[in-house]
């Protein structure tokens, strides 16, 4: 069996500490030694209202266990550079950022309006991009940071009258692929985890019996793995449920190349080799770059032009 894996000396974020799984996180990281900033602004599930009482609850309960925590009560949208002060002006530094905090106002695309559209991305996207950001200095100064951005199946595959939460979920995705390159020299390391939990967001969606099996417990582990400094795992995307984890990546189709020259690259060409355009049977590719970036690029540019 491996030495416990320790936050000795580290200081944690987790944004919506106050229930569901950020409370598990932070309890967690709390018993492993970080000292851990609880942000939550404590509002309803649709994100209305102030409650200080839901951070101040966990930093009770980590003190009362011996741990060390400070509250924060920002919302992360708009308030992403205060909650990193809390951690500067408390424990001197930013080690780690859980990007959990998230509201659901879920509605059909049809009756979705612009402002419900709006709320969803502004929490769990530019939430994240706020705290991040203010992280970032002090974790390229010091050479290390670990971000995990939550997304949600969600995000991965769309969901019924979530375009919203579906489409700033898949969002953090980019976000967390284009840090973990930007940070690589530094050892910041971005990934995603996509969760499936019995929590308030889930209570009402799926039969008692299955959330029993899916005690937001059972979502930690990775999180503590992920953000550990022996862990160099980045730019990945992690799917977990119920004791359940599995990594998810892009599969790009062989593909078809076309000549270039506007008799030959037409719609109907297309529409003729749709199927090969389509096919995933011979060799596909698991890309991690954009195909400009990729040496083979300009291999299919040169085949094509001798098409
Ligand atoms: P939850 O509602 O129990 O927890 C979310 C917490 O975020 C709440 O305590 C809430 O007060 C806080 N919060 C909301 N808006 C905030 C803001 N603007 N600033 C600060 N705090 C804010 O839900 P949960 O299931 O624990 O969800 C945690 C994360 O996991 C969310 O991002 C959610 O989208 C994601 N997720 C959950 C599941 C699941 O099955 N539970 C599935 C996929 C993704």
């Amino acid at each position: 069996m491996s030495s416990k894996l320790s936050f000795e000396g580290r200081v944690v974020v987790v944004t919506g500490a106050g229930g569901g799984l950020g409370k598990v996180y932070a309890l967690e990281y709390a018993k492993r030694g970080a000292k851990v900033v609880v942000n939550d602004l404590g509002g309803s599930l649709g994100g209305s209202g102030h409650d200080k009482r839901a951070a101040d609850l966990v930093v009770g309960e980590i003190r009362k266990s011996g741990g060390t925590a400070v509250a924060n009560y920002d919302s992360v949208s708009g308030g992403g550079s205060n909650i990193v002060k809390t951690a500067i002006d408390h424990f001197g530094r930013v080690d780690v950022v859980i990007n959990n905090a998230g509201i659901l106002r879920d509605v059909s695309f049809a009756k979705m309006s612009a402002e419900q559209f709006a709320q969803v991305v502004d929490v769990h996207l530019n939430g994240a991009y706020e705290l991040s950001h203010a992280a970032w200095p002090y974790m390229l100064k010091q050479k290390f940071g670990r971000i995990i951005n939550t997304a949600s199946p969600a995000g991965l595959y769309g969901n019924f009258g979530q375009a919203n939460y579906a489409a700033a979920k898949l969002g953090l995705v980019g976000l967390a692929e284009t840090l973990s390159k930007e940070g690589l020299k530094y050892d910041i390391r971005a990934n995603v985890i996509a969760p499936l939990a019995s929590s308030r967001m889930t209570e009402d969606i799926l039969p008692a019996h299955i959330l029993k099996q899916l005690g937001p417990e059972k979502i930690a582990p990775l999180v503590l793995y992920l953000t550990h400094e022996s862990c160099k795992v980045t730019n990945s995307i992690f799917e977990l449920a119920g004791g359940w984890y599995g990594q998810i990546r892009w599969e790009r189709s062989s593909g078809q190349i076309f000549n270039p020259n506007e008799e030959t690259l037409t719609p109907e060409a297309l529409l003729h080799k749709w199927g090969s355009i389509n096919d995933f049977t011979d060799k596909p590719f698991k890309p991690t770059e954009h195909p400009i970036q990729l040496a083979d690029y300009n291999d299919l540019i040169t085949k094509a032009r001798n098409l």
